[in-house]
């Protein structure tokens, strides 16, 4: 099967030749989609079980049909193929969370590395930069260093000790500048002025939204293609809901899916730029080319972005899905953290559980009705800022003495003499 793709602009649509690594509409500044032309085609449903029929194996190269780079790539880290976890009737909703924190550098972030490299080497580049909140950039690290390729990660100050140790630990250069995320973005775009050079920066590089698109396909497969009502979406730069949509209405356009999910976006209040705009939006009708700015300050700190790096496919994304948008506090998001490790043993970091908060939020606004089908997105592992988590438990445990007699109180729960009164 031959596969045309082009470059298209996401404000203006002006299309841009298949065969060089482009980032921005020459015309007018934007991001670029990257456009399957035959998904636009009236064959497109007849040729849907062909591509079903032609993915293999596991993991994201799986949906190799469906990517704009070939995966003759040779991939060392399993990236993708990560479990769509059943947590039943939960908060009135059915529920699943897709735990991308399985991935090589424990989070969702490794989908667009792994497309991006790949598509690195087949445009001829040899080394690579990013800007990053630290997921990227330790996922940057991670997969370069899979393929001794030679990588340069731009983070800001207060970016979770962890992410730093990763990206370090991965050998890559590690740049911690005196600035916010905006100014390592700009610092990191300037860094790949060479062509030998590809800047992974997410949204400025159209192969990021590409990769994550594997998990929407990932998400519909383990649904037997009947996808679900909604999908909750942590959101900061608008990258991973672009690239869910676009996963999505793809398998949509090809007949593989009969319908498409609602996205439901899920940010922190002091940097909801998207949810933001979303609202000016449907008010004018309207989608503004310019992100409001914001002046983030969140234990989110995935989300913690003043200006969206994919602000316009974000919007499109929300458009074309009717989705909605939910902001929540620091409160809510250390609250939902708390019970979904309690309730389902899986910690995610703050970022991942903002979804989780946005989706109570929406059971209880009648946004979500009950007995939806939802599934939240374990976009990072707790692992990666334990941190935060003292915020919640600020409690030091109590260290014990041993001694002779077994503490009163040994489980969660117990009253001091419950232990007693238990026995025989
Ligand atoms: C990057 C990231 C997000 C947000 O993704 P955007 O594309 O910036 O919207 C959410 N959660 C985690 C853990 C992330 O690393
Ligand atoms: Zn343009």
């Amino acid at each position: 099967m031959t596969v045309a793709y082009q470059y298209v602009c996401v404000s203006c649509a002006a299309p841009q030749a298949w065969g060089a690594l482009c980032y921005r509409c020459p015309l007018c500044g934007h991001n670029l989609r990257i456009e399957n032309m035959r998904e636009k085609g009236d064959d497109a449903p007849s040729s849907g079980a062909e591509i079903v029929a032609g993915f293999r194996g596991t993991g994201m190269w799986r949906y190799a049909p469906l990517l704009p780079v070939s995966a003759c790539w040779a991939s060392r880290l399993a990236v993708g193929g990560t479990p769509l976890l059943t947590l039943g009737d939960d908060e009135g909703v059915h529920l699943w969370i897709k735990d991308d924190s399985r991935n090589p550098s424990g989070s969702l972030k490794d989908r667009a590395t792994e497309l991006v490299l790949a598509a690195a080497k087949w445009f001829g580049c040899s080394r690579v930069v990013a800007a990053s909140t630290g997921n990227a950039g330790a996922s940057l690290a991670c997969i370069a260093a899979s393929q001794q390729m030679p990588a340069t990660v731009v983070v800001p100050r207060h970016t979770p000790y962890v992410k730093l140790a990763q990206i370090r630990a991965y050998g890559a250069q590690l740049h911690v500048i005196d600035g916010n995320y905006d100014d390592a973005f700009d610092l990191a775009t300037g860094m790949a002025d060479a062509p030998e050079v590809c800047c992974r920066n997410t949204g400025f590089n159209p192969f990021t939204r590409e990769g994550k698109k594997t998990c929407a396909f990932e998400i519909a497969e383990a649904l037997d293609w009947d996808v679900p009502d909604w999908v909750v979406v942590p959101t900061g730069d608008g990258n991973i809901l672009s690239g869910i949509a676009a996963g999505f209405l793809a398998l949509y356009a090809w007949g593989i899916a009969t319908r498409v999910p609602r996205l439901l976006a899920a940010q922190a209040s002091s940097s909801h730029s998207i949810a933001h705009d979303w609202l000016v939006s449907e008010a004018s009708g309207a989608l503004p080319a310019v992100p409001t700015p914001m002046v983030p300050n969140t234990v989110a700190d995935s989300l913690s972005v003043a200006r969206p790096r994919d602000h316009l496919a974000a919007l499109q994304a929300l458009r074309m899905t009717r989705g909605a948008c939910a902001i929540v506090t620091d409160a809510q998001i250390m609250a939902s953290s708390q019970l979904m490790s309690h309730r389902h043993g899986l910690w995610f970091e703050p970022s991942a559980a903002a979804g989780h908060a946005a989706l109570s939020d929406s059971i209880s606004s009648g946004r979500i009705a009950r007995g939806a089908r939802v599934v939240l997105l374990g976009t990072g592992s707790g692992l990666k800022d334990p941190h935060a988590y003292e915020r919640v438990a600020c409690d030091t445990p109590e260290i014990t003495q041993p001694r002779d007699t077994v503490p009163s109180s040994i489980f969660p729960g117990d009253t001091p003499d419950a232990r007693v009164r238990g026995r025989p």
